[in-house]
């Protein structure tokens, strides 16, 4: 059984470019242990959202509140450290390091629960132990001294999804995670998806539909800005609003 409680929050979220109004009163919310997808047609304004609630951009108007507090004017380095982590970006990952070393930094940048702030100061032994775990949580090991750079396209992902894992974070942020794989690294992927979100909530822009459809608690669906439909991925789809925006899209 899924819990009602409500880990973000947006509340008449708001994003205009000039006089264009990509995001308008976006009220959404989602529940603590979801894997929640935000999905629509192109334009649809889901970049736009999710780099709102992620801080990589300032809402023009309205609230986005993470774990009840209010984080609209936080900077992302802090909210990472309250547990709202964005997966980094491929390019994050340092290509000429090997897949050890990589998520050895992260493990050393991973937020301390109880003081809120970044330390560096784990035994060798526990920082190796840290590292093989999430490294088996991706399905890595026996890849550690592989250059990062030479990984496939999905082991890169599977490292970059252990590298934010490191963060700890208890609400993780994807975007479109499945994006430029081929359908044997998507099962793999989503796969790693389902299992990082076993005690966390994950909140994802996605584009394979079919993917969405098996992976997701929950589904928002956005077009011109405005949320169109929202809940699972059978009411979502029968809903003729949401057919119409993606055939009209
Ligand atoms: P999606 O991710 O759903 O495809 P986006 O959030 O990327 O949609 O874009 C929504 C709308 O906002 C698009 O019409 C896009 O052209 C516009 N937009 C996005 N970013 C900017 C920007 N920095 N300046 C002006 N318009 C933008």
């Amino acid at each position: 059984t899924k819990s009602d409680e409500i880990v973000l929050k947006t509340v008449g979220l708001t994003k205009e470019f000039g006089t264009f109004c990509a995001v308008k009163d976006v009220n959404l919310q989602v529940r603590k242990g979801d894997i929640h997808a935000l999905i629509g047609p192109n334009g649809a304004g889901k970049t736009t959202c999710f780099h709102l609630i992620t801080k990589f951009l300032s809402p023009t108007h309205g609230k986005i509140l993470f774990k009840d507090q209010d984080i609209t004017h936080k900077r992302a380095p802090e909210v990472a450290r309250q547990g709202l982590v964005r997966s980094f970006q491929i390019s994050a990952v340092f290509p000429e390091m090997s897949v050890q070393e990589n998520v050895r930094i992260a493990v050393q940048r991973r937020r301390e629960p109880l003081k809120h702030s970044f330390r560096s100061d784990l035994s060798l032994s526990t920082l190796n132990e840290r590292c093989d775990e999430l490294l088996e949580e991706v399905g890595l090991t026996g890849f550690e001294n592989s250059k990062a750079g030479g990984l496939s396209y999905g082991r890169k992902r599977a490292l970059e999804l252990a590298t934010t894992l490191a963060l700890q974070p208890e609400l993780l942020l994807l975007d479109e995670p499945l994006a430029g794989l081929g359908q044997e690294d998507i099962h793999r992927v989503a796969g790693l998806i389902r299992k990082a979100a076993i005690g966390r909530t994950v909140l994802m822009v996605e584009h394979n539909l079919s993917v969405v459809a098996t992976l997701c608690d929950r589904i928002t669906v956005l077009a011109r800005g405005e949320i169109l439909s929202e809940g699972d991925y059978k009411h979502v789809s029968s809903d003729p609003r949401v057919v119409e925006a993606y055939i009209g899209g």
